[in-house]
C-alpha cells in the first residue's frame, strides 16, 4: 500500500481531480517528480536514493525511451564493426570494452503503477508523455493527456531542442522529409539507416555535433560509396570554441577522416529534383544529395516556463535558477535547461555532459534537503574518432584571448589510451578515474603541472599529436589547479 505520507496526499486531493480511476498505470503523487529522461535526470535520481534511501522517484519523459547517454549516438556507435551490437544500442568503448547507452537495465525500474508499493522505494519511468505545465502553488505537474500529478519535489530537466534553419523550415515537405535533426535515439537509428543506403550527406553546422558525425559518417564513407560533404559558415571545424590555428588543424583531421569540408559556405536555397534534394549555396555552388543533417545548435527546452509563471533567461535561455538551482520553492531545474548562477564564473548555461552530470547530481541532494551550491566546475569532452580529442573547462570561447602553452604529447594523449587506462569510456569519468589512480599508479599518466595563476588563459594544445587539453581559456576569474576536474592532465 502507499506510505502513510503518499496515503495522507491521496486523500487530501480534491474530489473534482480529473479521473484518477482513468489513470491507473501512473501514482497521482509523487514525493520526487523528474521532468525529462536524460542524463541530468539520471544523476538526479541517484542522488536523491543515495541521501533518502526509500525514496519513490517518478520520472516522466517524452521519449518512448530509458533513460540514456546521449555521447556514443555521434561517437562510437559509428565505429564499432558489429551491426548487431549497435542495433541493441551497445558498442564497444574505444577501448573494446562493451557497454550499453542505456543508465541502467531495464530490471532496475519499477512499473509506474507499482512505485508507491515499494517499501524500498525505486525509480517508474513514465514514457512517451510530456508534461505541459506545472502549478507551483498547488504543487501539481499536468501531462499532455491531462493527467495530473501531485508532486512534494519537482525537477526540471527537459535538455533542449535541435534548431532548426528558415532555409529548411519552409522548404517542402520532399525535402523536410530528407532532413534528420539530430539529439536521440530514433535519430541515431535513422541516419545510421541511410547512410548506410544513401550516395551523398550534407552535414550543415561545424560545431560538436556537425563535427563529429562529419567524421563519423567520414568513416563509414571509407568503406563505401557514401560521399559526405560538410559545410559552416566559419573559417574552420569548431571555430566558435577553437582559436584560429586549432580550428584550422582540426579541420584537416576533419578532412583526413574522409569528409569533404566547406568552410564559410552554408545554404541559401534548397529545392526537390528528381529524388534529390538540391542546395544552393552562398558561393554559387549547387549540390545534389540524398539527405541533409542540420546541426546547428540548441534551444533550451523551456515550453514549461510561460503556463507554470517561470522565468526565462533573456540572454542565455533556460530557466533562471540561482545558485541552488532552484526556480522557485520545491522546482529545481538542471542540465542543459538550466541557467545558473556559477559562483566561480557567474551567470551561464553549458550544454555538455558533465555539466548534466555535475547539476543533476547537485539539484538531487538538494531536493533532499543538502542546500548546497553549484561551486563543481564541470569538463566537457569532444572526440572526433579515437585519434583526436581533446576537453575543457569553463568558459571556452574562441573570441577571448588565448595563451598557448605547448607541451609534448606522448601516446596516451588520445581519447583510446585514456578509455584503456581506465575502462570508462565517458570522459567526465576517466578523467576523476584518471586522477584517483595517479597517486598510487606509478606511470600511468605523465602528469605535467601548469601553475595556471601564471597562465591566467593558458591553452594546451598539443597539434603534432592527438590530445588538444583546452584547459583554462578561462574567462573573468580564472580557477585554481585544486579546483579543477582533470589534474591529471596539466
Ligand atoms: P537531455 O539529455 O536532452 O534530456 C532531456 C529529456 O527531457 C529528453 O528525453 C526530452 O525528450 C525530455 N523532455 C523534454 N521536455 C519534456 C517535457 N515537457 N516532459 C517530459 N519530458 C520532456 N556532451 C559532452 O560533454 N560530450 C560529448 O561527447 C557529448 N556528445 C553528445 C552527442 C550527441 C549526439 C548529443 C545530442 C549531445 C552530446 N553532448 C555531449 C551533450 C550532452 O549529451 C547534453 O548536454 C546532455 O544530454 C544534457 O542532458 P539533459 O538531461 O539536460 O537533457
Ligand atoms: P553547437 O552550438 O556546438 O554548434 C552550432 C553550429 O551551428 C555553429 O558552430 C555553426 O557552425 C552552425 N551554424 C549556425 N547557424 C548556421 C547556419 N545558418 N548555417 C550553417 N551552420 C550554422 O551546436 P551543435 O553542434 O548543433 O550541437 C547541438 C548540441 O549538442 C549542443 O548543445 C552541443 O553542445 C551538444 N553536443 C555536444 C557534444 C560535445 O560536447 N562533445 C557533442 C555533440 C553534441
Amino acid at each position: 500500500a502507499p506510505d502513510a505520507e503518499s496515503k495522507k496526499l491521496l486523500d487530501a486531493m480534491p474530489q473534482s481531480y480529473p479521473d484518477y480511476e482513468v489513470m491507473p498505470d501512473i501514482p497521482g503523487h509523487a514525493k520526487y517528480l523528474l521532468i525529462g529522461g536524460g542524463t541530468a535526470s539520471f544523476a538526479a535520481f541517484r542522488a536523491i536514493r543515495a541521501s533518502d534511501a526509500k525514496a519513490q522517484v517518478l520520472v516522466v519523459t517524452e521519449e518512448e525511451e530509458l533513460p540514456y547517454m546521449r555521447p556514443p549516438l555521434s561517437k562510437e556507435l559509428w565505429y564499432s564493426d558489429e551491426p548487431k551490437l549497435v542495433e541493441k544500442l551497445k558498442f564497444k568503448q574505444w577501448n573494446g570494452k562493451e557497454r550499453s547507452v542505456y543508465y541502467n537495465p531495464p530490471s532496475f525500474y519499477v512499473e509506474p503503477k507499482e512505485l508507491a508499493y515499494q517499501e524500498n522505494g525505486g525509480v517508474a519511468v513514465v514514457k512517451g508523455r510530456k508534461v505541459m505545465k506545472l502549478d507551483p502553488q498547488k504543487q501539481v505537474a499536468v501531462l499532455d493527456n491531462g493527467w495530473e500529478i501531485f508532486y512534494d519535489k519537482v525537477l526540471i530537466a527537459t535538455g533542449g531542442r535541435p534548431r532548426n534553419i528558415p532555409v529548411f523550415e519552409r522548404a517542402s515537405q520532399e525535402v523536410k522529409d530528407r532532413v534528420t535533426l539530430f539529439r536521440g535515439i530514433k535519430d541515431f537509428k535513422r541516419l545510421d539507416e541511410v547512410s548506410r543506403n544513401a550516395s551523398t550527406i550534407v552535414v550543415v553546422g561545424g560545431g560538436f555535433l556537425g563535427s563529429e558525425l562529419t567524421c563519423a559518417l567520414g568513416k563509414r564513407s571509407r568503406d563505401s560509396s557514401l560521399k559526405v560533404i560538410q559545410m559552416f559558415p566559419e573559417p574552420g571545424n569548431m571555430g566558435k570554441v577553437l582559436p584560429e590555428y586549432l580550428s584550422q588543424w582540426t579541420t584537416a583531421k576533419v578532412r583526413g577522416e574522409g569528409a569533404t569540408v566547406k568552410p564559410e559556405t552554408f545554404v541559401k536555397r534548397a529545392r526537390f529534383s528528381d529524388g534529390k534534394v538540391i542546395l544552393k549555396l552562398n558561393t554559387g555552388e549547387e549540390i545534389s544529395t540524398d539527405h541533409v543533417v542540420v546541426a546547428v545548435g540548441l534551444e533550451p527546452n523551456t515550453e514549461l516556463a510561460k503556463e507554470s509563471g517561470l522565468e526565462v533567461d533573456d540572454t542565455y535561455g533556460g530557466f533562471r535558477v540561482n545558485a541552488e538551482l532552484e526556480a522557485r520553492s520545491d522546482i529545481w531545474v538542471a542540465g542543459d535547461a538550466s541557467s545558473f548562477y556559477d559562483i566561480k564564473l557567474g551567470r551561464r548555461r553549458v550544454e555538455h555532459h558533465d555539466h548534466a552530470v555535475v547539476s543533476g547530481r547537485l539539484a538531487g541532494e538538494n531536493m533532499t534537503g543538502a542546500r548546497k551550491p553549484y561551486w563543481h566546475q564541470s569538463m566537457f569532452w569532444s572526440d572526433l574518432g579515437p585519434d583526436v580529442g581533446y576537453e575543457a573547462i569553463g568558459i571556452v570561447d574562441s573570441s577571448l584571448p588565448t595563451v598557448a602553452v605547448f607541451a609534448k604529447a606522448t601516446e596516451k594523449d588520445t581519447p583510446k589510451a585514456v578509455v584503456e587506462e581506465t575502462g570508462e569510456s565517458l570522459r567526465s569519468v576517466t578523467e576523476t578515474e584518471a586522477e584517483a589512480t595517479l597517486p598510487t599508479k606509478e606511470g600511468v599518466r605523465e602528469t605535467k603541472v601548469f601553475d595556471l595563476a601564471n597562465y591566467p588563459f593558458a591553452l594546451l594544445p598539443h597539434p603534432e599529436v592527438m590530445t588538444l587539453v583546452l584547459h583554462s581559456i578561462l574567462w573573468c576569474a580564472p580557477l585554481s589547479l585544486s579546483t579543477c576536474t582533470c589534474t591529471s592532465f596539466c
